[in-house]
C-alpha cells in the first residue's frame, strides 16, 4: 500500500523557542532542527520542557519568544488543526463511546474530508498500524497497546507532515512496550517522509528509534546528536550521566517472531 506521507516532506524547527507559565520560564530559547523523515527523541528527565516542547509544534502552547517551521512555514500563530500534524498522547484518548473507525476517522471529519475519503483513509491507517480486524470494535474491548495502535492510525489518518509522540508507550507493560517499539520503527521505515518528535524520558526507547536525540534539562537543550554520538561521547557530564550511562544493556526488541536489530549500542565489542 502506499504510504501515507505528504507531497512536500517537512521538517520542524524550533528558532529561539521560549514558553513560560505564570511567569516562569519552562522552555528556554530552544533551537533546535528536525529535519524531514527524522525520528528526534526529546529525552529528560520529567519536568525538562519535553512535552510543552512538543505542544510548542502542535499549537497548544503559545511561545513568548521564538518561532515554530513546519517546511518553511511559520505556523507560530497557526490554530492546531491547520498545522498537519498528527499527535499521540500516553493515554491514547481515545472517544470511548465511537466504534475504532469513528475514533481514526474523527480529524477527518473535523477537516470536513468527502466520505468515500474518509473510509479509504481509515482503512489505510488502521493497516500501518496492524489494527485492520478491529474497525466495529469499541475502544473497552481492545488492549493498551491496541488502543494505542488505534491512537496512532487516528493521527496517520490526517497524512500528518509531522508526527508528535508523547511518551507513547510509558502506560504499557514491558513485554508490549519492546513490541510496540518495534512497530514504531517500522511504521518510520513506511512513512519515510513523516517526520516524528518522540517525547521519552526512557533512554533505551531513545537509543532504539531515534535518528538523533535532543537531551533537555531543566528547560533548556543539553546536547544533540545521534544515539551513537551521545552514548559513545557525551559533551557533558548530565548527558553521561542519563545517556551514556554504563548501566544500559543492549537492546534488542522482539516483534512478530522476528528480530528487530534496530539499535545502535554494541556494548562490549570495542570497550563501549
Ligand atoms: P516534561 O515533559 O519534560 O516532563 P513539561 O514540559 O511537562 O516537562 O513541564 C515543564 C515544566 O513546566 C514543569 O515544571 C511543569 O510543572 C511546568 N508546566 C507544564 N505544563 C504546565 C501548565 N499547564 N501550567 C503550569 N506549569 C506547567
Amino acid at each position: 500500500m502506499a504510504p501515507a506521507a505528504p507531497a512536500a516532506p517537512a521538517g520542524i524547527r524550533f528558532d529561539g523557542v521560549t514558553v513560560a507559565y505564570h511567569g516562569t520560564v519552562v522552555l528556554d530559547a530552544l533551537d533546535l532542527t528536525v529535519e524531514p523523515g527524522e525520528v528526534m527523541a526529546l529525552l529528560g528527565p520529567s519536568g525538562s520542557g519535553k512535552t510543552t516542547a512538543l505542544r510548542a509544534v502542535a499549537g497548544f502552547v503559545r511561545p513568548v519568544a521564538g518561532r515554530v517551521l513546519l517546511g518553511d512555514r511559520d505556523v507560530t500563530d497557526l490554530p492546531p488543526h491547520r498545522r498537519g500534524i498528527g499527535m499521540v498522547v500516553q493515554q491514547y484518548a481515545l472517544f470511548p463511546h465511537m466504534r475504532v473507525e469513528d475514533n481514526v476517522a474523527f480529524g477527518l471529519k473535523a477537516r470536513r474530508t468527502p466520505k468515500s475519503e474518509i473510509r479509504a483513509r481509515v482503512t489505510e491507517a488502521l493497516e500501518l498500524t496492524g489494527m485492520a480486524g478491529y474497525a466495529r470494535r469499541h475502544p473497552r474491548e481492545l488492549s493498551g497497546g491496541q488502543q494505542q495502535r488505534v491512537a496512532i492510525a487516528r493521527a496517520l489518518a490526517v497524512r500528518p507532515e509531522v508526527l508528535l509522540l508523547d511518551e507513547p508507550l510509558s502506560a504499557l507493560d514491558a513485554q508490549l512496550r519492546s513490541g510496540m517499539l518495534a512497530e514504531l520503527a517500522r511504521l518510520h521505515r513506511e512513512l519515510p517522509d513523516v517526520s516524528i518528535l518522540y517525547v521519552t524520558h526512557d533512554q533505551v526507547e531513545a537509543l532504539t528509534l531515534a535518528d538523533r536525540i535532543a537531551v533537555m534539562d531543566r528547560a533548556r537543550l543539553r546536547a544533540c546528536g545521534t544515539p551513537r554520538e551521545l552514548y559513545r561521547a557525551p559533551t557533558d557530564a548530565f548527558t553521561a550521566s542519563f545517556v551514556g550511562g554504563a548501566n544500559l544493556l543492549p537492546v534488542t526488541v522482539r516483534a512478530s517472531g522476528a528480530e528487530f536489530a534496530g539499535t545502535v549500542i554494541e556494548v562490549g565489542t570495542d570497550g563501549v
